[in-house]
């Protein structure tokens, strides 16, 4: 691992990361109990209590380059153990609201994260911003039948979406733009070395399949280590709901991929009626269920505070919380208009309701926690390689 140089002081650090939420961690004594007992802290003995240290005596750019930051998945064991109360989980879920505040190029995410008003605000804009696209020149709302896409054209909602991806892809590019450069440096990772030569590129794609399937996708960390050990019954256990939430948020985005391209090679076309068993459409309502009862669980966690990790809630978690559970809902909400027969006036308004959540849950995505699905990934890249590189 190399070592930054010059080391930058900001003596606005800690007062910035309260300001995010985070506890007044200056009662660190630095006594290592959070370390001794995170499942994380591997064998380098430093980690949360290092991160923490930086947030106290102001080096920013050493906190924002720690990997460390997004591999911790807030299971507060470490809060737990701490004889100051100086509770480090909750420092470190807001060192990340501060990272993504400090990546975004725009200041949205700031804005965001410190003021709940202008969230509001932001959401009730967007909301009637999406909603005015959807219902100009919207067509006839047929009784026969809910045909959806005779209301809203279909090219309406997939224009729209390109350019809510657009502006999502690109601001996310410049904050994962940043955070690779400073946690690349740190670590000593240079892009070359993973393109050159057999050992290189075996490293690379490991290090990859490690993030992306083993930790991102199967969680496995999440389930092995930071398992609450609590009598909850399982189906209330927190990894449990954070996969059915993300899981069922990929297969809803991955049905509506597959639903456009359907249409762009001209098998059907957006909108066909299809019964309930249809693929895309049965892996569209699974997923809408498999997000709608995690997020419920995670919200009722959150509310009966049944884990240290949720004893304190910020406005940010319940906005995005709240955002999901209504695309959720409204997307069943739909369904259902779509089985009840007739076209029922209400399934219309559901549907524009959906579509618009929609549209505003992707565009807050490099703005809000849920930028942990841009960061985490490439934070446990970075995890792996440096653990790769420890066994050599
Ligand atoms: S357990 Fe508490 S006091 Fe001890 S190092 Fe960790 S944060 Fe500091
Ligand atoms: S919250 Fe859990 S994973 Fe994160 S630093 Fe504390 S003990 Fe480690």
């Amino acid at each position: 691992m190399t070592t930054l140089a010059p080391r930058v002081v900001d003596p606005h650090l800690l007062a910035d990361l309260q300001r995010l939420g985070a506890p007044d961690v200056s009662a660190c004594v630095s006594c290592g109990n959070c370390t001794a007992i995170c499942p994380l802290a591997d064998n380098d003995g430093t980690f949360p209590r290092r991160l923490v240290r930086y947030g106290v005596v102001g080096l920013r750019e050493e906190l924002l380059s720690s990997k460390e930051l997004w591999t911790c998945y807030h299971c507060a064991k470490c809060s737990e153990s701490c004889p100051q109360q100086a509770d480090p989980g909750a420092y470190m879920a807001a060192a990340r609201r501060y990272a993504v505040a400090s990546y975004d190029p725009t200041g949205v995410a700031r804005v965001l994260a410190l003021s709940p008003v202008a969230s509001l605000l932001t959401l009730l804009v967007l909301a009637a911003g999406f909603a005015s696209i959807l219902s100009v020149g919207h067509g006839p709302a047929s009784h026969a039948r809910l045909d959806l896409f005779g209301f809203v054209p279909d090219a309406t909602i997939h224009w729209t979406g390109i350019a809510v991806m657009v502006i999502v892809f690109l601001v996310a590019l410049l904050g994962l733009g940043s955070m690779v450069r400073a946690v690349a440096r740190r670590e000593g990772v240079h892009g070359r070395e993973l393109v050159t030569g057999r050992r290189g590129w075996a490293h690379g794609l490991r290090a990859a399949y490690d993030a992306a399937l083993v930790e991102s996708l199967g969680q496995r960390r999440y389930r092995e280590d930071c398992s609450e050990g609590a009598p909850e019954p399982w189906y209330r256990r927190r990894w449990i709901a954070h996969a059915l939430t993300m899981w069922g948020f990929l297969g809803l985005l991955a049905a509506t991929i597959l639903d456009y391209a359907l249409a762009l090679l001209g098998v059907r076309a957006t909108g066909t009626p299809e019964p309930v068993w249809y693929p895309v459409r049965l892996l569209g309502t699974l997923a809408g269920i498999a997000m709608l009862i995690g997020v419920s669980t995670l919200i009722l966690n959150r509310a009966r505070r049944v884990t240290t990790s949720v004893t304190h809630s910020e406005p940010g978690d319940w906005l995005l919380l709240s955002l999901l559970w209504l695309v959720g809902a409204s997307g069943l909400g739909t369904e259902i208009a779509l089985y009840v027969g007739g076209g029922p006036a209400w399934g219309y308004g559901v549907f524009v309701a959906h579509v618009t959540l929609a549209l505003e849950l992707l565009i807050l995505v490099p703005f809000m926690k849920f930028a942990h699905v841009l960061y985490r990934p490439l934070a446990l890249f970075f995890h792996s390689l440096a653990r790769a590189a420890a066994v050599r």
